[in-house]
């Protein structure tokens, strides 16, 4: 039962990750929910289907409008019609490695995209009503100046998508400071779900063991395994996204478990999560995975062929492919501030998390192997 509450929001970003999880979480609270989607050529919106409402129904509390961070006058427009008391802009290319490839647009949408929001919500005199939320980031952080990070480490952004975040983070604070804007930034360490982009390190890895298990792909290639991320959950992120717009005073906030973990040790636990336990051998380039170990009865209880798991089998390679031009080696928050004035903890460890995404890419994973089995192309992209 949603609670009873007269406020509105708008998502940019909802039919990402965190914006799906958000729009779940307002539309509980009570809220109205606008989200900003782009114009795509097949349906982008697969995260927030469950939430669709039909257009033709009175007293809809969720409502999409096409946008795009790179267009003004369209967010203009938008935030006008929708009269929001909370802007969460969550828009962005948020891809590190893609940034090295697409720079400039980077840059576009998401530094300038967060200035658009800014000046929208100042130039239609909406600074009184309406709060304003900025993704912010631990890439920020970069080349480690010290560990963990807190809201006072420098930072030393080391990709186009980092710097782009930068400017988006410092005009948040300029318009607060300049204009006495309610606009606040939460500086967010990677947070994953089973809905993470699959591109992205866990959830390609969490496919692939799922692909594996079931005899649906052979290995997982791999960039850096030594990097070290401080990984939670997006469901717990969400709700400090929404703390952070409640406080009396605006201010920036990081959010973050305090525990780091290798790429390595997440391939590990994945596998470990079916009953498949592996060991890593070599350096570098060379350095791969070999499944060492089997847990017949896990197997059997989730159902899965052990004749698909081989002893010996390389599982884990490395791609250079996939390495970065500049890395960042090493992310490990000091959610301190949020422990404290917000009262912020997440519910979710990292065993939690693994387990939650191997277990619904599990599930996925069997549709592709059922249609497989029924001649129909399955999807195999490797990114
Ligand atoms: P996703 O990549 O899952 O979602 C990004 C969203 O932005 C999608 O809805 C995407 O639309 C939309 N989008 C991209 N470009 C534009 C544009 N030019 N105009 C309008 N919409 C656009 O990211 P997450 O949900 O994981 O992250 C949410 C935000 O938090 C992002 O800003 C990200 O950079 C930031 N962040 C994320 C962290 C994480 O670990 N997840 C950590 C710290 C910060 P479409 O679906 O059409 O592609
Ligand atoms: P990021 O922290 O926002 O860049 O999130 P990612 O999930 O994309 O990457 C996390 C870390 O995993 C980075 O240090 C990457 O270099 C490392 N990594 C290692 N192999 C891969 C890979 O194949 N894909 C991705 N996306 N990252 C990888």
């Amino acid at each position: 039962m949603a609670e009873q509450n007269t406020k509105t929001a708008l998502i940019t970003g909802i039919t990402g990750q965190d914006g799906a999880y958000l729009a779940e979480f307002l539309l509980k609270k009570g809220y109205k929910v606008h989200g900003l989607k782009r114009r795509s050529s097949l349906f982008n919106t697969d995260r927030i289907d469950h939430l669709y409402q039909d257009p033709h129904l009175d007293n809809r509390n969720f409502t999409l409008h096409f946008g795009d961070l790179t267009d003004s006058t369209n967010l203009i427009r938008v935030i006008q019609e929708t009269q929001p008391d909370e802007i969460y802009n969550l828009a962005a290319q948020s891809h590190v490695k893609v940034s090295f490839d697409t720079p400039e647009y980077t840059a576009n949408a998401d530094g300038i995209g967060t200035l658009r929001i800014l000046e929208a919500v100042r130039l239609l005199g909406m600074i009184e009503k309406t709060r304003i939320y900025q993704a912010s980031t631990s890439e920020l952080y970069g080349l480690v100046q010290a560990v963990p990070q807190s809201e006072t480490t420098p930072f030393y952004p080391r990709s186009p998508y980092a710097v782009a975040k930068m400017y988006g983070y410092w005009i948040t604070v300029n318009y607060r400071e300049a204009y006495n804007m309610y606009a606040c930034n939460g500086i967010l360490f990677n947070h994953e779900s089973p809905v993470r982009g699959e591109t992205f390190v866990t959830r390609k890895i969490t496919r692939a063991v799922a692909k594996i298990a079931l005899g649906l792909q052979d290995k997982l290639y791999l960039g850096n395994l030594s990097a070290q991320r401080d990984w939670g959950h997006a469901k717990d992120y969400v709700e400090a996204m929404w703390l952070i717009l409640q406080q009396e005073k605006p201010e920036d906030f990081v959010i973050a478990t305090g525990v780091t973990t290798t790429v390595r040790d997440f391939v590990r636990l994945a596998f470990a999560e079916l009953g498949i336990e592996i060991e890593f051998s070599g350096k570098g380039e060379q350095e791969k995975g070999v499944i060492i170990d089997v847990d017949e009865e896990r197997l059997a209880e989730l159902n899965i062929d052990k004749s698909q798991i081989k002893f010996g089998q390389t599982v884990v390679k490395v791609d250079p492919a996939y390495y970065r031009p500049t890395e960042v080696d090493l992310l490990i928050g000091d959610p301190t501030k949020a422990n404290t004035k917000l009262g912020w903890k997440p519910k979710y460890d990292l065993q939690m998390l693994v387990t939650d995404m191997v277990q619904s890419d599990l599930h996925l994973m069997r549709k592709e192997e059922y249609l497989k089995q029924g001649g129909f192309q399955t999807l195999n992209y490797f990114e």
